[in-house]
């Protein structure tokens, strides 16, 4: 630990030095006047200062306030060493940002013990210093990971774009949303035709390349920052469409199955099928029909979804006129 002397006075240096030196401190600065302190604290941050009051030119007290204005030495521990020691003279003393006083002339025993105290004051200090920091650090840290968590636990690891944990946050909020502003809600169920199938011609490999570009083309062609699209399971993705009404949501579905089928991604499992092709269930809540639940119109999407498997596969349905109650 080093430990700075500020004292105009030869003898009195000397005295300060040999006691410190002779306690076992060894990295000892000894200064003249506050100038000379200054200067050093340029390149240097002690861990205690010794400031004498009286000196010719800046007076201790003096530069102990320049000290305390100075960034990077204000936490320096300020030993005032004075003769003065009435009351209004160590108030000057503490209000100048003295952390204690050694009254002159020194008792040496007092001396040693009041430099020890400090200085194990500012270890202390330093340690905590370290701790908050490295806390800060871990924090940050935690935070990213806790980020990076987030992300993860809403993101489908195979292709990237929302999974169903996601869907279901997302929808619960857009149920909430239309009853609240009396606004349509579409869902759609889209599932890949056949993709047993062209998993057992092609390869599961080839199956998950699939299932990624089919979520790319999703997702490149949402239309609407609300729009949400999700990977809701194996072969299945879902989309929410606020604002949707049926006519709207046919359109939307209808305009997405073409959009795979137009890809042409080839697919032979199948007899007579020369291409990966999607169909789509689509339910839209509409306020002023009765419906009971987000839940509900998960099912009845899913029920669309089985319909059009049905009727043939490669199809929207229920197809464009159903009953509208709300515009768009
Ligand atoms: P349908 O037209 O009636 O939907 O027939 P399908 O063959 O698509 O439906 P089925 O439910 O019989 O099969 C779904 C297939 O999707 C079976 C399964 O191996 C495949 N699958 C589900 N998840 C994944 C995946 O993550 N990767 C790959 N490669 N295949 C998957
Ligand atoms: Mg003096
Ligand atoms: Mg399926
Ligand atoms: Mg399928």
């Amino acid at each position: 630990m080093q430990i700075v002397i500020v004292e105009d006075s030869m003898t009195t240096r000397v005295l300060f030095q040999d006691l410190l030196q002779k306690e076992g401190y060894e990295r000892i600065k000894t200064c003249s006047s506050p100038a000379e302190l200054f200067s050093f604290l340029k390149s240097n941050t002690p861990d205690l200062i010794l400031m004498d009051v009286v000196m010719p030119g800046m007076d201790g007290l003096q530069a102990c306030r320049m000290l305390k204005k100075d960034e990077k030495n204000r936490e320096v521990p300020i030993i005032v060493i004075t003769s003065k020691v009435d009351p209004a003279d160590l108030r000057a003393a503490f209000s100048a940002g003295a952390f204690d006083f050694i009254k002159k002339p020194v008792n040496p025993v007092e001396f040693v013990a009041r430099v020890r105290s400090a200085l194990t004051l500012k270890q202390e200090m330093d340690r905590r210093k370290a701790r908050e920091k490295e806390l800060i650090k871990v924090t940050e840290l935690l935070e990213k990971a806790n980020e990076q968590l987030k992300i993860q636990a809403s993101q489908d690891g195979l292709t990237g774009i929302a999974n169903r944990r996601f869907l279901d946050f997302k929808l619960e909020q857009a149920w909430s949303r239309a009853r609240e502003k009396k606004e349509c809600l579409t869902l759609l169920m889209v599932d890949i035709d056949d993709f047993k199938s062209f998993n057992d011609f092609y390869g599961h490999l080839a199956g998950d390349e699939c299932l990624k570009r089919l979520a790319q083309i999703f997702q490149e062609n949402l239309k609407s920052p609300r729009d949400v699209v999700c990977r809701y399971g194996g072969e299945e993705f879902v989309f929410l469409l606020p604002g949707k009404n049926p006519p709207g949501g046919w359109q939307s579905a209808e305009a997405l199955r073409q959009l795979v089928e137009d890809e042409g991604i080839e697919h032979r499992g199948t007899e007579g099928e020369t291409g990966v092709t999607v169909s789509i269930g689509v339910a839209t809540y509409q306020p002023g029909l009765e419906m009971a639940s987000s839940q509900e119109l998960l099912k009845r999407a899913d029920e669309s979804l089985y319909q059009a498997k049905t009727e043939g596969k490669n199809r929207v349905w229920p197809g464009p006129s159903s009953p509208v109650l709300c515009p768009e």
